[in-house]
């Protein structure tokens, strides 16, 4: 009898330390050995090829839902299909809550919504309402059942908390054992300057960008951690745009804070220039924080080749151009603060990093994969089953071909959307198989999962996110409010 169920064979394994020529033993989903000369069942040869861990991607919208009713166009199905053809196994997206209601029923019904995924994943709960009922009673309920990351958002009105709401959120953290992730951007400055803008009559796409400029983007950042120092909370800082922001996350850390900093591919290859193009066409640039320019993308790599910002995820956007909720959805004259924001990422993530970051010499084998995969994996305690090959860990790899020339079009990413920012954008390096759980799952681009096989990773308590126990004058007032 074999030792394994299968063994990948021949290839150069790559972990966020080491960089190994090895072959991976795998039994009953798990990885059993790395080692030489392994012999299993079954064998997938690897040679030439680099054997990563499987993607973790910690922030994705897929499938959220709407206040007026309906979700995302992008479905569990299809996001998981992006996925998988993009090299990435697990993704963590949101619940979200609408104001003035619970956050219970909203997640049982992203549960029941995210039972036909095809990868493995959970939810951060948004909370856009701090009420008393949800932060005594609900919080502790959702943290509970495995969901240990809460997101809040400082700006837009259907979703910004106050400081106050903000604090709340954190204790109610502290309380409950989660990690806080925060979109940081100042919410009262953006309405008065796009206000000014739309009055003056600036308009087009490309005003979203001069709406919400940097140092309103620093500012949030410098107030969610000071605010989070107070609570002694641990945070994520959420799609840093620049190294002048990410300033805030290193000065953090010197200070010995428990903050962690995320970025996102479209921060290294798309500006502000790009939501200028002519027509309508620019709106497929948008997203929040706004793309910066092209000397912020040497500045941001070097953020990530320090250890300044620890993650890079899609934050991919579930919103088409055209279709009915697509960028086009207030028609072509929309003004720039009626336009959806957001764009997808999810099969683009992997390749554009190796290709722009490997390829180009920011950073080597090892910092991607602890970028892309043990970095998202540790700090949302989905380690150490996800986000490295060793023994224990489910056999989620991703093969890569190191040399794959690829043009990056729509076709290419498998989403449901109509369109990526990245169309005709060429890359060297591309996955040309993913297994999950032990499973071949995608192989030369083509799925060969089945729709409801991704499984629920319900997120015990772990240490990264204990707080420090530092608090001004030693008093815990998260105790009591
Ligand atoms: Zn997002």
């Amino acid at each position: 009898m074999a030792d394994y169920d299968l063994v990948v064979r021949g290839g150069t394994v790559v972990t966020a330390v080491d960089t190994v020529r090895a072959d991976i033993g795998i039994r009953n989903g798990r990885i059993a050995a790395v080692g030489e000369s392994l012999s299993g069942a079954d064998t997938l040869d690897a040679g030439g090829l680099l054997v990563m861990p499987g993607g973790v991607d910690t922030h994705c919208h897929i499938e959220q839902l709407q206040e007026g009713g309906g979700a995302d166009e992008e479905t569990w199905e299809t996001g998981s299909r992006a996925c998988l053809a993009g090299g990435t196994t697990t993704v963590i997206a949101f619940s979200a809550q609408f104001k003035g209601r619970g956050i219970l029923e909203p997640l049982a019904e992203y549960r029941r919504r995210a039972a036909r995924a095809m990868v493995d994943y959970s939810f951060h709960q948004i909370i856009t309402d701090a009420s008393d009922e949800v932060i005594w009673t609900q919080i502790p309920a959702v943290v509970e059942s495995g969901v240990r990351s809460l997101k809040v958002f400082l700006t837009y009105d259907a979703l910004h908390l106050d400081d106050r709401g903000y604090l709340r959120v954190l204790a109610a953290a502290r309380r409950t054992g989660a990690l806080v992730t925060v979109h940081c951007e100042n919410y009262e400055a953006i309405n008065w300057r796009t206000e000014a803008l739309i009055t003056a009559g600036r308009t087009a796409p490309m005003y979203h960008a001069w709406s919400r400029p940097s140092m309103i983007e620093r500012e949030a950042t410098h107030r969610a951690i000071a605010l989070a120092e107070m609570v002694d909370q641990p945070i994520q800082v959420f799609h840093v745009s620049c190294s002048e922001v990410a300033a805030e996350i290193a000065a953090a850390k010197h200070r010995g804070l428990k903050v962690w900093g995320e970025t996102c591919p479209q921060y290294f290859v798309l500006t502000a220039a790009d939501m200028d193009r002519p027509g309508f066409e620019g709106a497929k640039f948008m997203c929040s924080p706004a793309p910066r320019t092209q000397q912020d993308h040497d500045a941001l790599w070097q953020d990530v080749q320090r250890g300044t910002l620890d993650i890079v995820s899609s934050d991919h956007s579930g919103w088409s151009y055209e279709g009915p909720k697509g960028k086009r959805v207030n028609g072509i004259d929309a003004p720039f603060r009626d336009i959806p924001n957001g764009v997808p990422g999810l099969t683009a993530r992997l390749p554009i990093l190796f290709s722009e970051g490997v390829g180009k010499g920011h950073i080597d084998l090892n910092r991607f994969v602890a970028i892309t995969a043990t970095n998202p994996a540790k700090l949302f305690g989905l380690y150490p089953r996800k986000g490295s090959i060793a023994p224990g860990f489910d056999a989620d790899l991703v093969l890569w071909d190191p040399r794959k020339q690829v043009t990056l079009t729509n076709a290419v990413m498998q989403h449901i959307l109509d369109y990526t920012p990245y169309e005709g954008r060429p890359v060297t390096g591309w996955p040309v198989a993913t297994l999950r759980r032990g499973a071949v799952v995608m192989r030369d681009g083509t799925t060969r999962a089945e729709p409801c096989s991704g499984q629920f990773l319900a997120r015990a308590p772990y240490d990264l996110i204990r707080p420090r126990g530092v608090l001004p004058d030693g008093f815990d007032a998260s105790a009591f409010a």
